[in-house]
């Protein structure tokens, strides 16, 4: 396969990709695109000139819309021909390529777009599915000897988050303040938190709506998932200490999460699919799974003070995740919790085996006792006012790149 649209060899929006998003337009209109390289692509514009003809149950303009919601919703028998059709337009010799007015209608440069949220997030739910995270927070906080809680192995731990506070990538975010208490004071405190943290994780979007009551089997899970993002999120450790017990996280982390633009389907990860680790002792019947579920997806976290020079913190890998997004569905629904489209499922912190690995500044500076020290100099415990969090993320197999793009913000003072 190769495109008419000339992108560099790096670039994570290869032919290969075909991600979606939603985009502004020269600050005119909203509609749902697509990327190759670095052109942004007006689906709405290139199904009103007729370049998406032909695909059966695709009757109305659904990229004329401020979400991808519904054409989600479609299922995999609408978007799987649609990004099919997309790659056959951008490849040598289509008719698109000749067709100059197309292109300009429908072609955009970076500079004139403006990502926004890809999706409404109906439902947001944070797992906490990395082995080697649980059991440095296991560590850290109860027993070095019994670090994972009896349940962890058995199933997939999670918590019902905040969808409405899920915002796009390059929005910047004030400082939380709550309510902390250090171990040493008699009565808790309220301020801006002093123990501000990114979580490295990522974040699957489902497409369709069931009802109370059903079910989805790890058989069917893929097939109500749509695609994937970069998924920051932010926690604030000191106000998260005090308020978790009993029931979880509450106002620690439901200020903001951040999500990168682009979604990136599951078909377009096809090729990099992997098994996962080991699960010991075996999981109950409902949990099993056939085949490769995970996925080879390299992850880096960079941090960049106000002014200051960036400084790689992390470099991890999706692909170590104990519990893959098939059993997260699964389990979600076993009870007959309905799903609903746009919901979105985050994995929960993606960390490694090796130090460098670790995906929060809890872990890498384990709870704030080894500072990191940055390019500048500095060092960091937890972030600082100024900081930005970049994560990128992309697979890679022989020449085939299909990346995620970037999702960045800044922290801001207090309000
Ligand atoms: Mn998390």
């Amino acid at each position: 396969m190769k495109s008419f649209i000339e992108y560099q060899k790096e670039s994570d929006f290869s032919i290969h990709n075909i991600p979606f998003g939603v985009a502004i337009f020269k600050n005119e209109y909203i509609a749902c695109c697509t990327r190759i390289g670095d052109q942004i692509i007006d689906l709405a514009s290139l199904y009103e000139l007729s370049y998406l003809e032909g695909i059966e149950e695709l009757e109305e303009n659904v990229f004329e819309a401020y979400t991808l919601n519904d054409f989600i919703e479609l299922g995999k028998e609408v978007t799987v021909p649609v990004r099919k059709k997309l790659q056959e337009l951008f490849s040598e010799g289509s008719l698109l390529e000749k067709d100059e007015k197309a292109i300009e209608n429908c072609f955009f440069e970076l500079d004139e777009v403006e990502m926004l949220m890809p999706v409404h997030v109906s439902n947001y739910t944070d797992f906490y599915s990395s082995i080697e995270h649980a059991t440095n927070v296991g560590k850290m906080f109860r027993d070095p000897e019994n670090a994972l809680l009896p349940n962890w192995k058995h199933l997939p731990v999670g918590y019902h988050g905040r969808a409405s506070s899920i915002v796009v990538s390059g929005m910047d975010f004030h400082r939380p303040k709550g309510q902390t208490k250090a171990a040493n004071e008699v009565a808790p405190s309220f301020g801006p938190t002093k123990q501000l943290d990114f979580e490295l994780e990522m974040a699957f979007i489902v497409n369709k709506n069931t009802a109370l009551g059903e079910s989805v089997t790890t058989q069917e899970a893929e097939n109500a998932i749509f695609g994937m993002v970069l998924f920051n999120d932010w926690s604030a450790r000191d106000i998260q200490a005090w308020e978790y017990v009993p029931l979880g996280p509450f106002l620690g982390k439901s200020f903001c999460s951040s999500i990168s633009p682009w979604v990136i389907t599951l078909e377009a990860l096809e090729l990099f699919r992997v098994a996962s680790p080991k699960q010991e002792p075996e999981v109950l019947d409902y949990l099993k799974f056939d085949g490769e579920k995970n996925f080879d997806i390299n992850l880096t976290v960079s941090l960049t003070p106000e002014k200051g020079e960036e400084t790689i913190i992390c470099q991890s890998n999706f692909k170590y995740m104990y519990w893959n997004m098939a059993q997260q569905l699964a389990h979600h629904t076993i009870n007959g919790c309905n799903l609903e489209v746009g919901d979105m499922y985050a994995s929960g912190t993606i960390s490694g085996k090796e130090e460098s690995s670790f995906g929060s500044l809890l872990e890498l500076t384990w709870r704030g006792e080894k500072p990191l020290r940055l390019n500048d100099g500095t060092e960091r415990k937890f972030l600082e006012d100024g900081d930005q969090i970049s994560i990128t993320g992309y697979c890679l197999k022989e020449d085939i790149r299909v990346g995620f793009g970037e999702v960045k913000a800044k922290i801001l003072p207090s309000k």
